[in-house]
């Protein structure tokens, strides 16, 4: 996933099984291999008990009904039983109606099975315990979501860029997947899946598996994922969506009137799965599809195999962003085929892929580009560690450090993560560190591992076969030690520095830059320039600012999370109305957040806060509701309003 706001709110965490796949180890596998844990951990974030069995294929069949906003139909499960003594399957589930528990016998007939839904925990949702007392391989749940399921959003026509067709998609990260498929939903499994599903004729329906860009829309689908997955990565959406081919491996489904627009921005898509495979190997998962959803979208992009979501926030027109492609891209690698156990180990997902995402801009972009995106991630990652308490600081986390596993520190586990990597890549050099990172990937290929076989494998592959390089404690102090460590390699961006002077020479003189210079500024440089700024600046020269360079009113969303924030705490009500229509258009977090967290410090702010939000509303992913909702009602205003405080 790219990127969720800070500390903010919403669902549960998963918890770390133990289930490591047989997959047979490529021969490719550089060294010895590491050792396996075979200490079970439960995942805190599910109720499964994969130890005892677990699913390894899912069939679905399901009706999409957008009158009602619900998917039904059945789920039937192909079991795995570890344990000769189990007489539950355990699934989760969050407000599904189950209709339905059936079982296959020896004979093939299908028979009821007595099943209970337990009482609905806030972050886990409901246990559902299906009894089988002969070890059933083959149980069947037939089941309808709820209108409200949080992995799923439901927008009307009006909502779409085209306001012709209805539109629905999927988040299932962290733990939203149990909301439209009852599952084991912990990453620690891993399962195929076929799905048939029916509609309406004239939407496109698309799943996380073998999209067919020729596919008729007739409202009768069917998919196949032939590799295995974890429940986080099941994704379907169904829209007014058409095909723009890249490759003949990759291309774009978005609404018609962004399709074009969109495989535009994204044209890079294939050079960036060839740098991906140069370093690190055959991409493993035939297509690499975007689609691209509509504004309300709450994440930059989910990296469903074969079809990444993304945010359309990120179509600016000068690929200044499409680092969100190379990053959803890199997870084919890191994360997809190499998963975490459990949310606790994020960093192995997230922290692999922004250390792999910044090499593929590297690589196509140049290092300066590159350095720019590390220095701005690492200036935020200092300003959320002010508030980050010191356990959710480190990338191997204890149980239980957080209770809702999508209010894990993205400060943690994405940029201090990649940090670690390169931390390491310098001490190794390049070329072994690739080659490590390379043999990783095939090693854990299709496993579900956590922080300490990752731990021992570069023990054995990179401390132990190359000494002196790094110590057992530098290494260890990266992974259980809070905060940045001493070793930490620091990056300077050279073109930050002009944009400083820049901006230095602004507050001093009141002189803005030279449009020769700034004119050739790309949404990094700008977004630099902004966030040097003094907490607040004064009404004359916001309006200098604006006079100059049109940030109210701006159609880039990154510029926007900077520039309202700046105008909400230095009361420049003049862009209230822009900010009004910006919180109404986008729903992804990151984006918003910001400026909402700014509005709700006081009374005259809460109230435009609540206002926005109840326009907005209707609009909003689940998730996005969820942390507008709680920072609303969390508001504590001060009661004199805002007064813009002079910049010194
Ligand atoms: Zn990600």
């Amino acid at each position: 996933m790219r990127r969720f706001a800070l500390l903010l709110s919403c669902l549960a965490m998963l918890a770390a099984g133990c289930s490591r796949e047989s997959t047979p180890t490529p021969a490719s596998t550089p060294a010895k291999p590491a050792e396996a844990k075979m200490t079970v951990e439960r995942d805190e974030h599910s109720y499964a008990e994969a130890d005892k069995v677990a699913i390894t294929d899912l069939a679905l069949d399901l009706k999409i009904d957008f009158d009602t906003k619900t998917l039904s139909g059945t789920a039937t499960y192909t079991l795995d039983w570890k344990d000769k003594a189990a007489k539950q399957l355990v699934l989760d589930t969050r407000d599904l109606s189950i209709d339905k528990v059936e079982g296959e016998d020896a004979a093939g007939q299908w028979q009821p099975l007595q099943y209970g839904l337990a009482k609905r925990d806030d972050i886990l949702g409901s246990k559902f315990t299906i009894e089988t007392p002969a070890q059933n391989q083959h149980v069947r749940v037939t089941y309808t979501t709820s209108p409200e399921a949080s992995g799923l959003q439901w927008l009307d026509a009006a909502m779409t860029e085209g306001k012709k067709l209805p539109f629905m998609f999927s988040q299932s990260q962290q733990i939203h997947a149990r909301s439209w498929v009852p599952l084991q939903d912990t990453p620690s499994v891993r399962y195929t899946y076929t799905a048939h599903v029916v509609s309406r004729p004239d939407v496109m329906v698309l799943m996380s598996a073998d999209n067919n860009p020729k596919a008729e829309r007739n409202g009768d689908y069917n998919f196949k994922m032939p590799q295995k997955i974890p429940s986080y990565l099941m994704a379907i959406a169904a829209g007014d969506l058409v095909f723009e081919p890249l490759s003949p491996r990759a291309g774009v489904w978005a609404e018609p009137a962004m399709a074009k627009k969109a495989a535009k921005e994204f044209e890079d898509t294939e050079k960036m799965i060839e740098t991906a495979e140069k370093l690190y190997g055959p991409y493993r998962w035939e297509r690499y599809d975007i689609l691209v959803l509509p504004p309300s979208f709450p994440y930059g992009g989910m990296e469903n195999p074969r079809l990444t979501f993304a945010t359309p926030t990120v179509i600016v027109g000068d690929k200044s962003l499409v680092s969100l492609v190379a990053h959803e891209l890199a997870h084919s690698w890191s994360g997809n085929l190499v998963t975490f156990a459990s949310a606790k180990d994020g960093w192995l997902n997230e922290g692999f892929t922004s250390y792999v995402e910044n090499r593929i801009v590297e690589a196509l972009y140049g290092k300066e580009q590159a350095d720019m995106e590390s220095v701005i991630a690492r200036d935020e990652l200092k300003e959320e560690f002010k508030s980050v308490k010191p356990e959710a600081q480190v990338l191997a986390q204890k149980p239980g450090t957080e209770k809702n596993p999508d209010d894990n520190s993205s400060a943690t586990i994405y940029t201090k993560g990649a940090w670690f990597l390169q931390f390491l890549e310098e001490r190794f050099g390049r070329a072994d560190f690739d080659a490590f990172l390379r043999g990783y990937f095939d090693h854990f290929a299709f496993q579900s591992i956590n922080s300490q076989q990752f731990a021992d494998y570069a023990k054995a592959n990179l401390l132990n076969k190359y000494p002196n390089k790094v110590t057992q404690a530098e290494f260890d102090a990266w992974l259980y030690e809070p905060g940045i460590p001493p070793t930490a390699p620091q990056v300077l961006a050279a073109r930050f520095g002009v944009v400083k002077t820049a901006r230095l020479g602004w507050l001093g003189s009141g002189q803005l830059p030279p449009p020769a210079i700034t004119g050739a500024w790309s949404t990094q440089e700008w977004v630099h320039f902004l966030e040097g700024m003094p907490k607040t600046l004064r009404i004359d020269q916001l309006t200098q600012l604006d006079g100059a360079y049109h940030f109210t009113g701006t159609p880039n969303g990154e510029i926007a999370q900077r520039w309202y924030p700046l105008a909400v705490r230095s009361g420049y009500t003049q862009a209230n109305d822009a900010i009004a229509a910006f919180l109404e258009r986008v729903g992804r977090r990151k984006l918003i957040i910001p400026t909402y967290e700014e509005l709700v410090k006081t009374e005259a702010g809460l109230e435009l806060a609540k206002q926005v939000f109840a326009k907005a509303k209707p609009g909003y992913h689940p998730i996005t509701t969820g942390t507008v909702q709680k920072l609303i009602d969390e508001a504590k205003p001060a009661t004199a309003p805002a007064t813009a405080t002079p910049a010194q």
